[in-house]
């Protein structure tokens, strides 16, 4: 029989690691289930400055998961690396199973997550990670003195446009409007930057290459028009990077928990429709997505789950 558990964690984004941190410090029996390195999100995120009080040089999203992974596992929150394939919420125990085994809770918190929407266009699986990628990060470098295309508008598209010229030639932001999403403070730091270009009212349809990505084909969304973007003969290719937004991770829930648009519905005290199920950070609805409001989430999910244990 596997080990019962208080409070089992299902993701290590900020949430998921706030809710630990709370649960551990509460000497809640806790078990935080990811199936990668912590951060979520925010692991892609070159750079963090809007966390209150983060003011360090050279934070990366890595870098302050980090030490929010060591805080929790500080008040002895254990932590296991799988991927979760089912899941029931029904019932006094909650269980999961994934490639590892099943786990086994009294309450479940789940966190976990969105990941990057694809941008929709044609041949996007087969240059992903040959020319395509939603992680500058992660995948920047390559573009060193080439040109590279991001498309979206919103805080991410722009962020990591502005990241990007640290390494491309130039990055031309592509969109389907003619005026960005991001933030003002973001949009301002991207109109005065020289080496980022804009590509309003338009979208990628189509991406070509022959082992990597060296063409583009771009549809004006208001005339309809097509134009074909091709890496110059010395490149030899170019990059395209997709920040058009995410989908929540919740495929294992959708027959067990009321879902709107794909996200789970919770009340203030992140309560989901199921007693001892709750739901904590981008992965739920709410009005804004953001690491201070995912570690909000948690903190608010780990007092109810401790509450919900007390009446049991
Ligand atoms: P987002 O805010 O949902 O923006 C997605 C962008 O992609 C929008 O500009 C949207 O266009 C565009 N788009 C959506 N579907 C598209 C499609 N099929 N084809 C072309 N373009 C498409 O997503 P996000 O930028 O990833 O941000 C997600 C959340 O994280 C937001 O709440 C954001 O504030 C937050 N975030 C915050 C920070 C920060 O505070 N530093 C950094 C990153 C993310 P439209 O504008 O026309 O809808």
């Amino acid at each position: 029989m596997s080990e019962l558990y208080d409070v089992m964690i299902l993701g290590g984004g900020p949430a998921g690691l706030t809710a630990g941190l709370y649960a551990g410090r509460s000497r809640l029996k806790t078990l935080l289930i990811e199936k990668g390195a912590p951060g979520g999100q925010i692991a892609l995120s070159a750079d963090v400055e809007n966390y209150p009080g983060q003011l360090l040089e050279g934070e990366t999203g890595v870098s302050l998961a980090g030490r929010m992974a060591e805080q929790c596992a500080r008040f002895g929150v254990e932590r296991r690396t799988d991927e979760i394939r089912q899941a029931e919420l029904k019932g006094g125990v909650k269980r999961l199973v994934g490639g590892g085994g099943e786990y086994l809770a009294r309450t479940i918190i789940i966190a976990s997550g969105a990941s990057p929407r694809p941008i929709g266009c044609e041949n996007e699986k087969e240059f992903t990670g040959r020319g395509i990628s939603y992680c500058a990060t992660c995948d920047g470098a390559f573009f060193r003195g080439l040109e590279v295309y991001v498309a979206g508008g919103g805080d991410s598209a722009v962020e990591e446009a502005l990241f990007l010229t640290r390494f491309a030639r130039k990055v031309t932001i592509i969109h389907r409007r003619d005026a960005l999403r991001a933030a003002k403070s973001i949009q301002e730091r991207a109109f005065a930057n020289p080496k980022i270009a804009f590509l309003w009212d338009s979208v990628v349809v189509r991406a070509d290459g022959d082992d990597v990505l060296s063409a583009l084909t771009v549809k004006n969304v208001k005339t309809g028009a097509l134009t074909e973007i091709r890496a110059s003969r010395e490149d030899g290719m170019l990059g395209l990077f997709g920040f058009v937004g995410h989908l929540p991770s919740t495929e294992l829930f959708r027959e067990q928990l009321p879902l709107e648009n794909g996200y789970i519905l919770t009340d203030e005290d992140m309560r989901t429709a199921i007693p001892g199920v709750f739901a904590a950070g981008d992965v739920r609805v709410k009005s804004l997505r953001q690491v201070v409001t995912a570690a909000a989430d948690g903190a608010i999910a780990a007092v109810q789950a401790e509450r919900y244990l007390a009446e049991q």
